[in-house]
């Protein structure tokens, strides 16, 4: 790995990176429907429902989803079938299942979502990425969350080769842990990571209006390669 910066830390390109992402963010220009204080239940729900999903295309049917299944009751009482018609725009109709087996576990445990991130694992659907990001996100607690664009933004931005496998890795599950050292409040850090990794380090990035362009590796090099 190497670093536009020969002076540079390792740990100070990190708290670069860090703080070019929160200062980057504002909760005014990046509004949706479950980001407001809910019954967690429902937002464990949505987590599930984000996956993978685009967050324009989940608010598209957010009201009609819970006004159709208003309590974990109702979600218990739903066919498969009729869960999966329901997030049918969403795609990835395996979800379907999860999602019907989620309401099962909840209605059982009457709406009460489990307290702790191994708690919340056990539950069907309910895996690293949306245990880790509903403890941020939703209880503001210190922890991490990791999909492919948070790997696709580190892999850019310390000039490290990535693919499919790399976020399950050891050695980047240890890295990754960096990002999360920081003095923000959790849940801040935690959307405006996610925000930050949709619009500017997106699939195509907006090298141009990142703020942290100075030292990144992929931005270095393409400048470079135009030079
Ligand atoms: S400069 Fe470009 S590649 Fe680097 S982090 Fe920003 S958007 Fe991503």
């Amino acid at each position: 790995m190497s670093y536009p910066d020969a002076q540079e830390t390792p740990e100070e390109k990190w708290a670069y990176l860090r703080k070019g992402i929160i200062e980057w963010w504002s909760p005014e220009d990046h509004d949706f429907p479950w980001r407001k204080p809910d019954d967690e239940w429902k937002l464990l729900v949505t987590e599930i429902l984000l996956q993978r999903t685009r967050a324009s295309a989940v608010a598209q049917l957010y009201d009609d989803f819970f006004e159709r299944f208003p309590t974990p009751e109702s979600l218990a009482e739903a066919s498969t079938e009729e869960v999966g018609d329901a997030i049918y725009s969403l795609g990835l109709a395996w979800r379907a299942k999860y999602i019907s087996q989620l309401g099962d576990q909840l209605a059982e445990l009457t709406g009460e979502v489990p307290d702790t991130r191994d708690g919340l694992k056990e539950l069907p659907g309910v895996g690293p990425y949306v245990s880790g990001a509903f403890q941020v996100l939703h209880r503001n607690q210190p922890d991490s969350f990791v999909d492919s664009n948070v790997v696709r933004l580190l892999g850019r931005y310390f000039g490290f080769e990535w693919d499919g496998e790399t976020r399950r890795r050891k050695w980047f599950l240890q890295f990754v842990d960096r990002l999360f050292e920081h003095e923000y409040e959790p849940s801040r850090f935690g959307y405006a990571l996610l925000d930050f990794t949709r619009e500017v380090c997106a699939p195509s990035p907006n090298c141009e209006v990142c703020p942290v362009r100075e030292r990144c590796h992929f931005a270095a090099e393409h400048k470079q390669a135009r030079i």
